[in-house]
C-alpha cells in the first residue's frame, strides 16, 4: 500500500498556489495590533509607511481578506526553485522502525539554502514597485540576509544588511555570499548608528542579537530617503508569503488522499511554521479537521514555553513597534553558546494568539538532543538539514519513536526549513563532543520579563 506513494511528491508547475492565504482571515479571535510605542494606539497604515512598503503595510494590516493574489513577477522568482518537493522519508521510517508515516517540505533548494527566499523576493517587489532605492534588514544566521540580496539582485535594489556580530564571525561564507549578490554587510552592533553605538556602551564586548540588528537597520531605512526596512519573519506579511509552503504541502498530500495527524515544524519568529500550517490551521479554525500542530524551539530561547505573552518590542533597542506576543523580554540575549539559530526573543503575533487560544502545542529542546537527530536524519536521508530544521526533525522523531511504542500508524508532516552547508562550525563542534546545553534559569528570564514596557 504505502509504497504507492512515491519518495518525492512534487507539483507541476501549473498546480502552484497564484494567491497567498492569509491565515488571520479565519481567526475569530484576531492577533493584537501592532502599538505605537509612543502613543500607545493600534499603529495605523500612515505611521507604519515610513519604515514599511506601502503595499506590504496593507498586507500587514489586514486580517480580513482570505486569498491575496502572487503577482506574476513573483510567481515567475517562484518557478526558478518552486514547487518544493514533499518528501516521503521511506528510509527514515525504515531506520526507526516505527510504523509512523513521515513526509518533510523540503525548502532548502534554492542557493539562500532556506524557505526565506519566499518573503525576500516578494518583500523586494513590493519596494521596488514603489520605486525605491533600497532596503535595510537584519540577519541573524545569515540565511535572511542571503535570501534578500539574492531578491534584491533580481530586481536590482540596493541591499544593507546588519548581521548579528557572532553570525558575522562565525559564518564568514555567508556573509560573502550576500556580497556577491551585491549586497553591503555590517556586523551588528556597529558603530555606524545613534542605536548601536549605545548598546555598545552599555554592553561593550556584546556579541549582538536579532533585536540590536533590527534596531540599527530601521535606524538606518528611515534616516535615509528611498529606503524602506524589511523584515524576514515575526510579522504577518511574512507568514502571508510563506503560506505557500502550506498551499503546495496541502495540494501535494491532497493529490494521494493523505491526511496528516501532526504537522510539526520549528519556531524562531514563526514565519516556516505559520506557512507551513496556514491552510491546515485553516481548516482546523473553521471546523473542517482536526490536527495535532507543534511548534518546536530551542531550550536556550523558550518563547513560547517560558515566555511571557505581553506586548513587548521586537527590537532590543526599542524603537519598532510593540507586538503582543509569546516573548522572554526584548533585552534577552540567548547564550552565545546556541549554535542552532531560532535566537528571536519573540514570535509571531499571529501564531502568540494560536498557541494562546488552545489551537496548537509547543515543545522545547536541547541543541545536542537536535544534532543527534540532525545526524541521523542525515545518514539515512541525505540532505544535510540546517541546525533550525533539526529541531523539527528532533520532534518528528520522537513523535515516531512514540509510534512504535503503541503501534500507531500516524502520519507525521514536517517542515525541512533548509540545508546546513554553511553551519558547519555547529557541526564541528557536535561531531568533536564539545556541544553543550546553556539553558537560561528562571532568574534570567524573570530580569529580562521585568523589563517589558508597561502598557
Ligand atoms: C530563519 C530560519 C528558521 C526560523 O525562522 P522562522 O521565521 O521561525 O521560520 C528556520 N529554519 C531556517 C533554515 C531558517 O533559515
Amino acid at each position: 500500500m504505502s509504497n504507492e506513494i512515491p519518495y518525492k511528491i512534487y507539483l507541476d508547475e501549473s498546480e502552484m498556489p497564484t494567491a497567498w492565504y492569509n491565515l488571520r482571515s479565519d481567526m475569530k479571535i484576531k492577533p493584537a495590533p501592532l502599538l505605537n510605542p509612543g502613543t500607545g494606539q493600534p499603529l495605523t497604515a500612515e505611521e507604519l509607511t515610513p519604515i514599511f512598503c506601502e503595499e506590504l503595510v496593507q498586507q500587514e494590516l489586514d486580517e480580513t481578506t482570505p486569498f491575496i493574489e502572487i503577482p506574476a513577477e513573483i510567481r515567475e522568482f517562484y518557478k526558478m526553485y518552486r514547487p518544493s518537493p514533499l518528501v516521503r522519508a521511506y528510509c527514515l521510517e525504515k531506520k526507526l522502525d516505527t510504523p509512523a508515516k513521515i513526509y518533510y517540505k523540503f525548502e532548502g533548494n534554492n542557493t539562500s539554502g532556506s524557505h526565506k527566499l519566499n518573503s525576500a523576493i516578494a518583500q523586494a517587489y513590493y519596494a521596488k514597485k514603489q520605486g525605491l532605492k533600497g532596503v535595510t534588514t537584519e540577519t541573524g544566521a545569515g540565511q535572511w540576509g542571503t535570501a534578500l540580496s539574492m531578491a534584491c539582485s533580481y530586481f536590482d535594489l540596493d541591499c544593507k544588511v546588519f548581521m548579528v556580530k557572532v553570525s558575522y564571525e562565525q559564518k564568514p561564507f555567508r556573509r560573502e555570499v550576500m556580497r556577491t549578490y551585491g549586497a553591503t554587510v555590517t556586523p551588528s552592533p556597529s558603530e555606524t548608528t545613534e542605536v548601536g553605538k549605545k548598546i555598545l556602551a552599555e554592553h561593550p564586548g556584546t556579541t549582538g542579537s536579532l533585536g540590536c540588528a533590527i534596531s540599527e537597520a530601521v535606524e538606518v531605512a528611515t534616516k535615509n530617503p528611498g529606503y524602506r526596512y524589511v523584515l524576514g519573519s515575526v510579522l504577518n506579511q511574512v507568514l502571508l508569503h510563506q503560506s505557500v509552503i502550506g498551499l503546495e504541502t496541502k495540494a501535494a498530500l491532497d493529490k494521494y488522499g493523505i491526511k496528516p495527524d501532526m504537522i510539526i515544524g520549528c519556531a524562531g519568529g514563526g514565519s516556516n511554521l505559520g506557512g507551513l500550517i496556514a491552510p491546515f490551521m485553516g481548516e482546523k479554525l473553521r471546523g473542517e479537521a482536526d490536527y495535532r500542530i507543534i511548534a518546536v524551539e530551542p531550550a536556550s530561547c523558550p518563547s513560547f514555553t517560558r515566555g511571557t505573552y505581553a506586548y513587548d518590542f521586537c527590537d532590543t533597542g526599542m524603537i519598532c513597534p510593540l507586538a503582543k506576543m509569546y516573548t522572554l523580554g526584548s533585552s534577552f540575549i540567548p547564550s552565545a553558546n546556541h549554535a542552532g539559530g531560532l535566537r528571536f526573543h519573540g514570535m509571531s503575533s499571529t501564531l502568540s494568539q494560536l498557541y494562546h487560544d488552545g489551537y496548537m502545542e509547543a515543545t522545547s529542546v536541547e541543541q545536542t538532543s537536535v544534532f543527534e537527530a540532525a545526524e541521523q536524519f542525515a545518514r539515512v536521508e541525505g540532505i544535510l538539514p540546517a541546525p533550525e530544521s533539526s529541531h523539527a526533525i528532533r520532534v518528528a522523531i520522537d513523535e515516531a519513536l512514540k509510534c512504535k511504542e503503541t503501534g500507531e500508524e500516524k502520519t507525521i508532516v514536517f517542515g525541512l526549513t533548509g540545508t546546513g552547508y554553511f553551519d558547519l562550525v555547529a557541526y564541528e563542534k557536535f561531531n568533536n563532543g564539545e556541544m553543550s546545553d546553556q539553558i537560561p534559569t528562571d532568574e534570567e528570564i524573570a530580569a529580562s520579563i521585568a523589563k517589558l514596557p508597561q502598557i
